[in-house]
């Protein structure tokens, strides 16, 4: 059609200052992934609708010349004027209780938000990474999880709006490799965990980590039997910024595999916390994968990464990180009362 410029997919070279969109810029990991890629010479845009991501978390980067901050819901057209190389898709919600309370727009931000964001990335000739997620492989029948494995996902479930939407997602990335040949790449993001999760976010690591340093009970849901493998977020960027950059457009499982049962998780917290907490046991939720354990052969082979960081020493970090949250939100509440 004439007017119509060709797409540049995947054809432009790379620039002296490479220019990075962060959809979901303001959340917890892709504020991480601003800090990484501004520190590695970046010019950065980070989008955010603050449905789940916060301001808090981009504050400190307020007046560097190399970050501009657009408030927009990437459901709708991304506009954006000049060159991009690269666009890292990051916007979701990604705790159970967020996605169980918006999954509508959960679908659409894994549906119709990664559609404009490969759209852009097309229309940019920029390259593409999809942030997808272990959900994808539900309530896995094969243990641990390679990237061959189709997954055990209940379309109709709780959450099947969150799983079903990264699915999509990912058809979608492929299709747009494919039919338009942008260079995409696909991670499958396992737990992972470090400073600016939230605290109320219901994910176990919040929940257990702030129960433990108000000396509450530890809620562990079922009988704790159920596993997780957690990441801490430096060694899950250092892979994605390692899969950007590298020639793969299959998916590549990033998490750290040392797997233990909740109940572990929640001792180890009790432990690392020395909170004087007990453990009490409440409904496991609907659809609770069973286990999870990323099998990390293909991100070791392709891009020669591995996790680095062990859990005291991520739990370490993290919680002297909720420490000083909880401690700011007490001398705010004091602050306050003694004002009225
Ligand atoms: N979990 C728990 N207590 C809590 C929160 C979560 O026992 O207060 C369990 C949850 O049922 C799941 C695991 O911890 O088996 C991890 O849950 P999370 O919400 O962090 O993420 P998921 O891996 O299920 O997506």
């Amino acid at each position: 059609m004439a007017g119509i410029a060709k797409p540049k997919a995947g054809r432009q070279a790379p620039s002296a200052t490479p220019t990075s969109v962060v959809t979901g810029g303001a959340g917890f990991l892709g504020s991480h992934l601003v800090d990484y890629l501004l520190a590695a010479g970046h010019r950065v845009v980070a989008i955010d609708n603050f449905v789940t991501g916060s301001v808090d978390n981009i504050a400190h980067l307020g007046g560097n010349p190399r970050f501009k901050f657009i408030q927009q819901d990437v459901t709708e057209f991304i506009f954006l004027e000049g060159p991009v190389d690269f666009v890292w898709h990051f916007a979701s919600p990604a705790s159970p209780i967020d996605y169980l309370e918006i999954p509508i727009q959960t679908l659409k931000v894994g549906s119709l938000g990664t559609h404009k964001a490969l759209g852009l990335a097309k229309n940019k000739g920029a390259r593409f990474l999809l942030a997808s997620t272990s959900e994808v492989y539900g309530d896995p029948l094969v243990h641990p999880q390679t990237e061959a494995y189709w997954g055990n996902v209940n379309p109709i479930g709780v959450r099947g709006c969150y799983d079903e939407a990264k699915r999509f997602a990912e058809a979608m990335t492929m299709a747009y490799h494919r039919e338009h040949g942008v260079a995409t790449r696909i991670v499958r993001i396992f737990n992972t965990y470090g400073p600016r999760m939230r605290l109320l976010d219901g994910r176990v690591v919040p929940a257990f980590i702030g129960q433990a340093l108000k000396h509450r009970p530890l809620t562990v849901f079922g009988g704790g039997e159920q596993t997780r493998s957690f990441c801490y977020v430096s060694d899950l960027i250092e892979g994605i910024y390692r899969l950007m950059n590298s020639s793969t457009h299959e998916p590549v499982n990033i998490g750290n595999p040392q797997e233990m049962t909740v109940h572990e998780f929640a001792q180890a917290i009790i432990q690392a916390t020395g909170a004087r907490s007990r453990v009490v046991f409440r409904p496991l939720p609907v659809d609770d994968p069973r286990q999870r354990q990323p099998d990390i052969t293909r991100a070791r082979s392709l891009l020669r990464w591995e996790p680095k960081v062990n859990l005291n020493e991520g739990l370490e970090k993290t919680i002297a990180f909720f420490r000083e949250r909880l401690l700011s939100t007490s001398l705010r509440r004091k602050t306050r009362s003694k004002e009225n």
